[in-house]
């Protein structure tokens, strides 16, 4: 038997109000810049770690024209540890975006937002709703896995369509706090309906969620596979880039050599780390953040 279920707005947003946690970007006041920040700092890394970075970010570059100002390898060494660089850079294209083309002001409707570089599908209507309090789906990992257990019954979300997960959670978007409840949607996944174990006693959208009306069944899918660090080439490029982070002046070729013994290994990731302009080469042949090989 098929079960179909729902999201009931109104008692997931009162739960939201009572148990939302303390993050520093929900506070009252956030500017939609401050916004916009977090959504690409959070999109690929957790809260812990975002928290400081986006602190001290919004302190130095409160606006996206100081941001813009910036050399783009100031930038990437304030994004320190936080893992896939390339935002960094990304972040840097469209403040320098909003800046000579907006005034100044982040857009605020979802296609202007997406016409600036290297903001996707999800950045752009979270900010728009996080920004601005707009109506627009968010969907994000988390909030596709509730969708698939409370609307669809199943245990995992399977393989992301762009156009049916956006109908899908637009037809749970309630006309009013519509912003907060794609706020509690995705703090439902990320807090209480988890992927390993979801806690359904505790869970506002228990009474009509149709996957435990099926009896909770298994996942149909493939078995995850858990995302190792060591070895990979995200953890070479990440010591490529560290050296070059706390380096005064470009260095030479031996400094970086030293940080992996792998040598084809290390060459690969120096090479996609010039490709994706987060190293750039100086004349004579160093190597340097981008904009500090002059
Ligand atoms: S936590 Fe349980 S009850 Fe709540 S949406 Fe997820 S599967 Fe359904």
């Amino acid at each position: 038997m098929l079960y179909s279920g729902t999201v009931d707005a109104t008692r997931l947003v009162s739960w939201f109000d009572a148990t939302a946690r303390d993050l520093p970007w929900r506070e009252p006041g956030t500017t939609p810049w401050a916004v916009l920040v977090s959504e690409v700092m959070l999109q690929q890394t957790p809260v812990a770690r975002v928290t400081p970075v986006w602190t001290d970010w919004l302190a130095r570059w409160p606006a996206p024209s100081s941001l813009a100002a910036e050399a783009p390898g100031t930038v990437v060494r304030a994004w320190g540890k936080l893992g896939y660089p390339r935002r960094a850079l990304r972040l840097h294209a469209a403040a320098t975006a909003i800046a000579t083309d907006h005034g100044d002001v982040v857009p605020s409707d979802v296609d202007t937002l997406l016409s600036l570089p290297g903001i996707g599908a999800y950045t752009a209507r979270a900010v728009a709703a996080f920004g601005y309090g707009a109506r627009a789906a968010v969907v994000d990992t988390n909030v596709r896995r509730v969708v698939a257990r409370a609307v669809h019954g199943a245990a995992d979300a399977g393989l992301p369509s762009v156009t049916r997960d956006l109908a899908d959670v637009d037809a749970l978007l309630p006309t009013s706090r519509a912003a907060r409840f794609s706020a509690a949607l995705m703090e439902l996944g990320a807090v209480v309906c988890t992927a390993r174990s979801p806690r359904c006693a505790d869970c506002p959208a228990v009474a009509e969620c149709a996957w435990v009306r099926a009896g909770r069944p298994a996942s149909t899918g493939p078995a995850r596979q858990a995302q190792g660090y060591a070895g990979t080439d995200r953890q070479v490029r990440g010591r490529l880039l560290d050296v070059l982070r706390v380096a005064p002046e470009p260095v030479r070729r031996p400094q970086l050599d030293a940080v992996w013994t792998d040598h084809g290994q290390r060459d690969r990731c120096l090479g996609s780390l010039l490709a994706d302009g987060l190293v750039e080469q100086t004349a004579d042949g160093r190597f340097a953040l981008p904009g500090e090989g002059c």
